[in-house]
């Protein structure tokens, strides 16, 4: 199964509410979609969004990297010298974590139908689903709990709750939510670096103070300042997930040694695709630290992907894959079944989508 052609295509799905962090306001969903050939009329999908604001990367940066490095580089390789295919991925470019990701999630959709087996299967296979959180964006109080409830309405029973923009009144924010939805939905906060060191501390503690009964807080502060992060993991209780600050799996070992955080969170537009994900899966499992599986405002493509690492590793307790639940529609065909809250996997050979809606491909 030799690698015939790689080809891009853009996938353009509006979102049902516009998505807020701490960082952006984003209102469609508007990523590069990548379909590798075979010679034997195989086909690997791939998926990779745009996200200038953590990992650097635009449209224009990632079909350059796909068409003037990657493609060239791996192009008549055969799927099944993937170490060796892997290997000249990363190596041909530096950074460019989600053009590599897109190439590399359709190696894997082809190696799956390669083996005829189904892709969380062959990547360790510890679960048939999961269940993801929904995300809540940042948003006026009043509007951030009619959300949560909605989201409950809808099955979810975690919420990933976005704060990080006004300090201490996101303990007001958080207070808010859990009156609203009472004890049993589990409640994760994102501050996507909104906060500082200290503050982070006081927020934390007070919410801690209040019995808001926090899963977790994710990336409190800038991404690079591990010293901040330590500081805060050593003087709250509840856990705090690395997220902006971990990409590759030296990172993850970074964060894990130094105590900067209790939990990873791993998205593969980050690591660079599945095989530097298992490598950061394997660190973090041989120091016994949990992690997250989440997403960038995706489509069912990638999230696919994640879905299926997902579901192949035991180490990954946690998922944040709300991608498809957050547009307003679902044009794919195949693949994972995202019922909502519960994400259920299927036997279909690799990532198991069969159609992808992009109009034209280009080589
Ligand atoms: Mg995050």
């Amino acid at each position: 199964m030799k690698i015939r052609d790689i080809q891009t295509g853009a996938i353009s799905l509006p979102l049902a509410h516009p998505f807020k962090t701490a960082l952006r306001t984003v209102e469609r969903v508007e990523d590069v979609a990548v379909r590798i050939l075979t010679d034997t009329h195989e086909v690997g999908y791939g998926e990779a969004p745009p996200t200038a604001v953590i990992t650097g990367e635009t449209t224009g940066s990632i079909l350059s990297a796909i068409r003037e490095y990657i493609r060239p580089a791996i192009l008549g390789m055969d799927i099944e010298e993937m170490e060796e295919i892997q290997r000249r991925l990363h190596g041909c470019i530096l950074h460019n974590t989600s053009a590599k990701a897109a190439v590399d999630m359709a190696l894997y959709d082809l190696w799956g139908k390669r083996w005829n087996a189904p892709l969380w299967r062959l990547l360790g296979g510890a679960k048939p689903s999961f269940e993801t959180d929904i995300t809540i964006s940042v948003n006026p109080v009043e509007e951030m709990v009619s959300d949560s409830l909605e989201a409950v309405r809808r099955g979810f029973h975690i919420l990933k709750v976005k704060v990080g923009k006004e300090g201490k009144k996101d303990v007001e924010r958080i207070a808010a939510i859990r009156r609203a939805v009472g004890p049993d939905i589990l409640i994760r906060v994102d501050a996507n670096q909104g906060w500082e060191p200290r503050q982070s501390v006081s927020i934390i503690s007070a919410m801690e103070d209040r019995g808001l009964d926090i899963e977790l807080v994710e990336q409190p502060v800038r991404a690079g300042d591990l010293e901040g992060m330590r500081y805060i993991t050593r003087r709250v209780q509840t856990p705090i997930l690395a997220d902006e600050a971990v990409f590759s799996p030296e990172d993850g070992l970074k964060i894990i040694t130094s105590g900067a955080a209790d939990l990873i969170n791993i998205k593969l537009m980050k690591t660079g695709g599945i095989w530097q994900a298992l490598k950061l899966c394997a660190i973090a499992d041989s120091f016994g630290v949990r992690c997250m599986t989440g997403c960038m405002l995706e489509s069912k493509l990638s999230v696919s992907a994640a879905a299926h690492l997902c579901c192949g590793q035991s180490i990954i307790t946690m998922a944040d894959l709300d991608g498809p639940s957050l547009c307003a529609l679902d044009p794919f065909e195949g693949g994972p079944d995202f019922r909502e809250a519960r994400v259920t996997m299927t036997d279909a050979p690799g990532l198991g989508i069969t159609g992808v809606p992009v109009e034209r491909w280009n080589s």
